[in-house]
């Protein structure tokens, strides 16, 4: 087994953190082509149902 000859600086290991955290994507938001509310791309709209053109959910009115 592999033994640690000296132990990691403080410095060493947020450095390599923030590494691992910059590499979390934040999801992409783009505006809907049907209705302009914003919607994540490649995920159908959850305001009016729609993906690319084609009605893929029933979305129900509240108001
Ligand atoms: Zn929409």
């Amino acid at each position: 087994m592999a033994v640690q000859k000296r132990r990691q600086s403080h410095a060493r290991s947020a450095r390599r953190r923030a590494q691992w955290r910059a590499s979390v994507k934040v999801p992409n938001v783009t505006s809907c082509p049907r209705c302009q509310a914003p919607k994540a791309s490649h995920r159908v709209c959850l305001e009016c149902g729609y993906y690319d053109g084609e009605k893929i959910l029933t979305v129900e009115e509240t108001e």
